[in-house]
């Protein structure tokens, strides 16, 4: 039996809303956690609920937000869970999901389990069209405003945890720039390469599509540890978390700490031979392929002939 739980901020309708679609999933033994800007007493509404109350909570840090959730979650945390999709998601949806080993997804729409799998309608093509997908035994789900009506909820006051809240951290996003050139930070397209691709020499060949779209190329970690590229191109939990309009990836798996780096992503188009493989629940455009037969083509087609 799947276990299903629900993160949320405050008790805003969204917040209402995914506390429902949890219950509704999971039943009375779905779990609700919150983060509170104010006495928990005066959040009742959410049921048998664990809270951190944590203050200053418009302008939370992220690290704040994540350390919440992760005091709250604690050490067994549901298969599927729940998070209103904004600020919330933003800060902390792709750490959990890379720190619990799931797949993370926005925009999602509809979340039914279907003989213990996942299925989940989501938005694709910047929200112009829906694609279901089979989101296997667990994941993050970052849930669109509106895709649950708000149920009522029994009243129970939250269970209260102390935790210790971490100093905020610097702000501004960090650019990263090394002697290959690249700057992750700050590129609007980013060309990734994974294992699949298979050589150092063919991971060379994705530069010159990088440079046609005027991109940057970054790399899952497999590639580094190959050797193909430098530590600095890797995205990913322990790489750089990354937020470009279009992100190609190429040849990549798509594992929970590559996805954790590149879920602020606009669109994300991947490339894999693999139908099965977990980029496809992440991304927009999936092409099922081997990358070599596309490349020449494409080559061309962005070198205008
Ligand atoms: C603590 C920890 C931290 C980590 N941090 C990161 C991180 O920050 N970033 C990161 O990326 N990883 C990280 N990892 C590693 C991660 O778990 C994966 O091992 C890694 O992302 C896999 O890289 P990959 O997708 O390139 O390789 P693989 O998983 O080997 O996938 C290669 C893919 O290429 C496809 N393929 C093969 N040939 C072709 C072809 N000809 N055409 C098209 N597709 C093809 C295959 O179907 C496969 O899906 C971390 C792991 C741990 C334990």
């Amino acid at each position: 039996m799947m276990r299903v739980g629900a993160l949320v901020r405050g008790d805003d309708q969204s917040a209402l809303e995914v506390l429902s679609l949890a219950r509704a999933l999971g039943g009375d033994a779905a779990e609700t956690y919150l983060i509170l800007a104010a006495p928990a007493a005066q959040h009742a509404a959410a049921g048998a609920a664990r809270a951190v109350v944590l203050e200053g909570i418009a302008d939370a840090d992220p690290a704040q937000l994540l350390a919440a959730a992760q005091a709250l979650i604690g050490a067994a945390p549901p298969d599927v869970l729940l998070i209103p999709d904004g600020p919330l998601f933003e800060a902390v949806g792709a750490q959990l999901a890379g720190s619990i080993d799931r797949p993370a997804a926005r925009d999602v729409g509809s979340v039914a389990i279907e003989d213990g799998r996942l299925q989940i309608v989501k938005g694709a093509f910047g929200g112009k069209a829906e694609v279901t997908l089979d989101a296997g035994e667990g994941a993050v789900l970052g849930v669109r405003q509106g895709a649950h009506q708000a149920d009522e909820l029994p009243q129970a006051a939250p269970q209260v945890l102390e935790f210790a809240q971490p100093a905020p951290l610097l702000s501004g996003r960090r650019a990263v720039r090394d002697a290959s050139g690249e700057d992750l930070g700050r590129a609007k397209v980013i060309v990734s390469g994974g294992r699949g691709l298979g050589s150092a020499e063919a991971y060379r060949s994705l530069r010159e599509v990088a440079n046609l779209l005027g991109g940057a190329l970054g790399a899952s970690r497999a590639a580094v540890d190959e050797g193909w590229a430098s530590p600095s191109q890797q995205v990913g939990i322990t790489g750089q978390k990354v937020a470009p309009e279009v992100y190609l990836a190429i040849g990549i798996s798509g594992a929970s700490q590559h996805l954790s780096g590149m879920s602020g992503s606009k669109v994300v188009i991947a490339v894999n031979r693999d139908d099965k493989a977990p980029i496809f629940a992440a991304a927009d455009v999936g092409v099922v392929a081997d990358w070599q037969a596309l490349w020449p083509e494409l080559r061309r087609a962005l070198a205008g002939g």
